[in-house]
């Protein structure tokens, strides 16, 4: 008697996971149907200027909505993306976005700016500076309001990406290298390439203050960062002390929990509006000395 119902439940169980199966999409089809449906959203984490405290800007970072609404951070799902072509579709989805959003802001306050993060394949194809362009025509906004960070990863065939760095610029793109620290790019070919600003990645900004043989990793980065006169922009800061060293080492630009995480638009418009004014976080502001 066991027998036939063992194999009747096996059966069972079989029938079920198949028809699972035929009812779920792959990961990549499940993307692509969420492009179609819109439901990628973007959130914005507030850019400080660390001398002032002052919020000057906003990284738009993306978010995929569940229909359960949960959201699933871009890790899972951006290399996806890039593997597939569908990085294209995204980057332009990010830009739509970005207008949709904060146009207003934008065309209200010539210096509030967005920075976005382009692909790899965006860098080498050039082609995201075509969607960027087509997506801000007629909307107002400036390009010098659109800073573009691209990781390393976009810079290894170095000619095609000094091309569409160098075709940003003359747009009037700002461009910043992502994650910087944590590639391979050497001073030589750094300075090769049409760049104004680094982020410097938040592994060495979670060193500060600690006995991590890699915590005087961070100055360095910043007196060479500063030797090739680039800007600075340290990502992930959670502490006081963490921001008080980089002010101290005079980084410009910050980001982080301890100021903000990304939070969504309606959000962030409240931030910025509450938090663009300049009010000194200490009694002698840095910036009064240069
Ligand atoms: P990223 O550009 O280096 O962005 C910084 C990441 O650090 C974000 O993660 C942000 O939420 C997180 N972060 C910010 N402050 C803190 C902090 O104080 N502590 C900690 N622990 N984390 C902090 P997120 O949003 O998960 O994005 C991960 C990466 O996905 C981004 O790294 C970027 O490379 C990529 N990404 C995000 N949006 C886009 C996009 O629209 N297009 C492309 N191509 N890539 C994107
Ligand atoms: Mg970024
Ligand atoms: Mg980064
Ligand atoms: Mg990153």
């Amino acid at each position: 008697l066991f027998l036939p119902i063992g194999i009747l439940m096996a059966a069972l169980v079989i029938g079920l996971m198949l028809f699972r199966m035929r009812n779920r999409l792959s990961p990549l089809d499940e993307l692509i149907a969420a492009i179609k449906r819109h439901q990628l959203v973007v959130h914005y984490q507030p850019i400080i200027e660390l001398a002032s405290g002052r919020c000057i800007g906003a990284e738009a970072l993306l978010r995929w909505q569940q229909p359960d609404g949960e959201l699933l951070r871009p890790g899972l799902f951006i290399p996806l993306a890039e593997e597939s072509d569908l990085i294209g579709d995204i980057t332009g989805q990010v830009i739509d976005m970005v207008v949709r959003d904060l146009q207003s802001l934008l065309v209200k306050d010539h210096s509030f700016y967005v920075a976005i993060n382009v692909s790899a394949d965006d860098v080498k194809t050039g082609r995201g500076l075509d969607t960027i362009q087509r997506a801000l025509a007629d909307t107002g906004i400036g390009n010098h309001q659109i800073l573009l960070e691209a990781t390393e990863r976009g810079f290894v065939d170095a000619t095609s990406a000094r091309l569409t760095l160098r075709r940003a610029k003359e747009l009037g793109h700002m461009v910043a290298i992502d994650d910087f620290g944590t590639g391979y790019s050497s001073l030589s070919s750094l300075q090769r390439l049409p760049l104004d600003a680094v982020k410097i990645d938040r592994i060495f900004i979670n060193t500060i203050g600690t006995n991590a043989p890699t915590s005087s990793v961070v100055s360095h980065i910043i007196t060479m960062a500063k030797t090739l006169q680039l800007s600075i922009f340290a990502e992930g800061v959670e502490t006081q002390s963490q921001a008080d060293y980089l002010r101290q080492l005079k980084v410009e630009y910050g980001q982080g929990w301890l100021f903000s995480m990304a939070i969504p638009v309606g959000e962030f418009i409240s931030y910025y509006l509450k938090n663009r004014e300049l009010y000194p976080l200490e009694s002698a502001s840095p910036r009064d000395e240069n």
